[in-house]
């Protein structure tokens, strides 16, 4: 069984769905895709980068630099990241 929490999300205040089932599964904000998740930093940042993020051009910029649309600078990206998801984030990732 799921059940749905309310202003859970530490990050943007939604609702986050918790899968009791598995640890695998933990609960997760149905609202800006945070888990709560026993994982370091490191993983947890590269999961944020993803979130929200359109992967498959993400990766294509990996793989064709100098071919396709010039990628986003790391602080175009970092002020669209902003916009997108508020001061909420920075706390988080500052603590
Ligand atoms: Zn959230």
């Amino acid at each position: 069984m799921a059940s749905i929490t309310l202003q859970a999300c530490p990050r943007c205040n939604g609702a986050v769905l918790d899968y009791a089932r598995s640890a695998e599964d933990g609960p997760m904000c149905l609202t800006c895709g945070w888990r709560d998740l026993q994982v370091s930093d490191a993983v947890q940042a590269e999961v944020d980068d993803h979130i929200g993020e359109d992967f498959v051009e993400h990766v294509y910029t990996h793989h064709q630099v100098g071919r396709g649309k010039p990628a986003l600078s790391g602080w175009e990206r970092e002020k669209r990241r902003r916009q997108r998801q508020g001061p909420a984030e920075r706390e988080l990732n500052t603590a």
